[in-house]
């Protein structure tokens, strides 16, 4: 009896919430940077938008960072926990290379309440989505609990496994990452500058495997350290870079006293850009932003939100409004641009130690406009071909040959293919 009570409250409950969903335009789907940037963007359209996410109430697991410049372009330069007013990079050891460009700690709560405040109105659900199903008004998300919301528009940004999304097959590859937030007794860093890439050598590593360490020096007693495999296929265990990272600091003169957080960071790179015919629109992580050569995705959530937006509020037919949803996601230039820098991607897999540093050697070598925009996935067709030359005429003659070799493998034949738009 009591139970049938508990059944026929549920039924009416999971009712009323598909009433209220019912008057939504846009589902999103994910509670993460891109979920909520593409929520609170529709919500700046206009359009009435609602937010499913499995932890809604928890923080970003993740430290994110970014350029100064690129985040204050992107209107939240100002939710950074902490800023350097230069990054630097060995790539030939000792030698200590200036970038000329900010970077900052983003503040992750910050960048959620920004997103959330821009949210007051919009109706969220705790829960994960199962399915949806698609008709000629819209698409019905069933909940993992059998509740069941609609809208007319799906977004799908449930991360680098996306909820509801189809993705095509691919073989990514993957970044993996220890990192240490570090209570120390003393650090070499200097308190003005962050080390993005440090490819000096770790005592006893395998040169065939590279790592690079990356480093936010707070203050003299608290530093933020990650050793990083760039990119690997398959991924390369995450406690590998355990002795490496701890070789490393010894080896550098970082004297710990305590680990305060860890991270562990996994990341797929190079995946397949999402198929278009598909009605749920997938974004962030889910939609393959993560850029081929550096693994992040953050600035290209925010910087194509709005486009996503526009698009879903131009349609009133769910069918056009996915298409345009789509266009606006991966648009046919970005699409191009993303072929050659996964090419890129599949040439940096297989270099040793000694190659990658003369790669880096000839990539930080050409005018900074160029590297900025490569790294910030914003460059257009001919800036990627243009550092893709630069960096080649860099190079040494051994290394042109086996990128020579590799533009001519399989990998190559398929940048050639995504360039095209095959
Ligand atoms: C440790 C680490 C550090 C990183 N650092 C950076 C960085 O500095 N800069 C950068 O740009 N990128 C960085 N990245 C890349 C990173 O993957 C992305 O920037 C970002 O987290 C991806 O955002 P997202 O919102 O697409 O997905 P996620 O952050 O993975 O968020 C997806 C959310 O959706 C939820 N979800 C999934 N499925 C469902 C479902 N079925 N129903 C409901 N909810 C669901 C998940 O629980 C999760 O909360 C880092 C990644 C890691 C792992």
């Amino acid at each position: 009896m009591a139970d049938g009570r508990l059944g026929a409250n549920r039924q009416r409950a999971s009712h009323a919430e598909a009433e209220r969903a019912a008057a939504l335009d846009v589902l999103v789907v994910g509670d993460g940077p891109a979920g909520f940037a593409a929520a609170a963007a529709c919500a700046a359209a206009g359009l009435r938008v609602g937010l499913v996410g499995d932890r809604l109430d928890e923080a970003w697991p993740a430290n994110y960072g970014g350029w100064v410049d690129e985040l204050a372009e992107l209107g939240v330069g100002h939710l950074v926990r902490h800023s350097w007013r230069d990054a630097t990079v060995i790539v030939r050891p000792p030698k200590e290379r200036s970038l000329g460009r900010g970077y900052a700690l983003i503040d992750g709560e910050g960048l959620k309440a920004h997103f959330a405040e821009r949210l007051r109105e919009a109706p969220r659900w705790a829960g994960r989505a199962a399915t949806a199903t698609h008709d000629a008004t819209g698409t019905t998300v069933t909940l993992t609990d059998g509740r069941t919301l609609r809208a007319r528009s799906v977004v799908d940004a449930g991360g680098h496994r996306p909820a509801l999304a189809r993705r095509a097959a691919g073989d990514p590859g993957f970044q993996t990452a220890l990192g240490w937030l570090l209570e120390v007794e003393s650090h070499p860093f200097g308190f003005e500058t962050m080390r993005l890439m440090d490819f000096g050598d770790v005592p006893g590593a395998d040169p065939r495997r590279p790592t690079f360490l990356y480093a936010m020096p707070f203050d003299d007693r608290h530093v933020f350290v990650e050793e990083t495999t760039l990119c690997a296929r398959p991924a390369r265990p995450i406690d590998d870079h355990r002795p490496l990272l701890e070789a490393r600091l010894a080896a550098l003169g970082v004297r710990v006293k305590r680990v305060l957080e860890t991270e562990r960071c996994w990341i797929p790179m190079g995946v397949p850009l999402p198929p278009a015919d598909q009605r749920v629109v997938p974004f962030g992580g889910a939609a393959g932003f993560v850029h081929p050569a550096t693994g992040y995705q953050l600035a290209t959530a925010l910087r194509r939100a709005p486009a996503l937006a526009a698009a879903l509020a131009a349609h009133d037919d769910p069918r056009l409004a996915a298409d345009a949803g789509h266009a606006a996601v991966w648009p046919a230039d970005a699409r191009r641009v993303w072929a050659l820098l996964t090419f890129g991607m599949e040439v940096l897999l297989d270099l040793d130690l000694a190659r990658t540093r003369a790669f880096f050697e000839g990539f930080f070598a050409v005018p900074r406009a160029d590297w900025s925009a490569y790294l910030a996935g914003t460059a257009t067709l001919p800036q990627v071909a243009r550092t893709m030359t630069r960096v080649f005429g860099a190079v040494s003659p051994a290394l042109k040959l086996r990128l020579m070799r590799h533009g001519l493998s399989g990998h190559g034949v398929g940048a050639v293919r995504g360039l095209v738009g095959g």
